[in-house]
């Protein structure tokens, strides 16, 4: 099944747990009442994108005549699928964790401003929203209060919060939530997955994309590299200059978010031992063994720290820097065993 997270992604076919929030809106679309803003919420891995992008093609769509979906086939529905049509613009940032500056919403904006190239709706997709720093989300107000004729912003975001209240109000919301195990299970089988389903779909918090990601690629196996490397710091097994230089390796976002997950699952094991949904149960058990001395007061201390450094990563922290700091946090949290 390689590459089908890939694939999934830009097909415009309707996910099975997206159908009740479709529906609503296309009522509204029938009904006349379709919003000119849309902010697209919920967690990191159940399709806010490919609603977008479905959501894209369907108001643009060739043979479309307010039917419930997109045909997928006509001139239009292809070059939305291939990211190329001139009524659907797409806005992220330039490098994944980066901003979004206000000149690339100036730009938007002025785009925004132009008479649709073909029959139907001009629709901008900015993602994630939460991307936009504060003077981008601010240039965005005066197009949500006066939108174009025509015309549909859709933000998406799984940290809403994240965007001031003053575009969020402005915005319909759609909200996505974390998707039953049995749809999540079916709708990954359907698709090929093998006997790691289960696992996949607890360490991506029950969010089938996401699983059907990390069962494409090896980012299971790196988190458990990465809870090795604690467990042996935490028993002065290893150079931590060595571990800093190899966690400096690969980018700081990805080995944040990995170091925040195997802490959280250390967190729960300290706090309800026998916890479920880790993210590594198996391994997380044999790191509580050999942290005893651990508190959890101290997981927490250092998940405001993983978090801090997550925050301020956009100014440009220093990577060496910013993984010596890391080991040498936790080498002070750890104490290593008696014999
Ligand atoms: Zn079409």
């Amino acid at each position: 099944m390689a590459d089908t997270a890939e694939r999934v992604q830009y097909e415009l076919s309707l996910l099975p747990w997206q159908s009740e929030r479709w529906a609503e809106l296309m009522e509204r679309r029938r009904n006349g009442r379709f919003p000119h803003a849309l902010l697209i919420s919920g967690p990191e891995g159940v399709g806010k994108q490919q609603f977008a992008r479905r959501l894209a093609a369907s108001l643009v769509c060739e043979t479309d005549d307010l039917k419930q979906a997109p045909c997928g086939e006509c001139r239009a529905c292809r070059l939305v699928r291939s990211g190329a049509h001139p009524d659907n613009l797409w806005l992220s940032p330039e490098e994944e964790g980066k901003q979004i500056r206000i000149d690339a919403v100036r730009t938007l904006i002025g785009q925004s401003s132009l008479t649709t190239q073909a029959h139907g709706m001009r629709v901008f997709v900015i993602a994630p929203a939460d991307a936009l720093n504060r003077a981008a989300a601010n240039a965005l107000l005066k197009t949500l209060e006066e939108p174009p004729p025509s015309s549909c912003l859709v933000l998406v975001s799984s940290r809403p919060q994240r965007l001031p209240q003053t575009v969020r109000s402005r915005c319909q919301r759609i909200a996505f939530r974390p998707v039953a195990d049995d749809m999540a299970r079916d709708w990954l089988a359907a698709l090929g997955a093998g006997e790691e389903v289960e696992a996949a779909l607890a360490a991506a918090g029950g969010a089938p994309l996401a699983a059907l990601q990390l069962l494409e690629s090896d980012e299971l196996k790196r988190t458990a590299g990465m809870l090795e490397d604690l467990y042996q710091l935490a028993r002065r097994q290893v150079n931590p200059v060595s571990i800093a230089q190899g966690w400096a390796r690969e980018p700081a976002g990805k080995q944040l978010a990995r170091l925040r997950r195997v802490l959280f699952d250390l967190g729960r094991c300290l706090a309800h031992p026998g916890a479920r949904r880790l993210y590594l149960p198996q391994l997380a058990a044999d790191l509580q063994k050999s942290v005893n001395d651990i508190n959890l007061q101290g997981i927490f201390k250092y998940l405001d720290e993983i978090n801090r450094l997550e925050r301020e990563m956009s100014h440009n922290l220093n990577p060496g820097m910013l993984m010596e700091k890391l080991v040498s946090d936790w080498l002070s949290l750890t104490r290593p065993e008696k014999h």
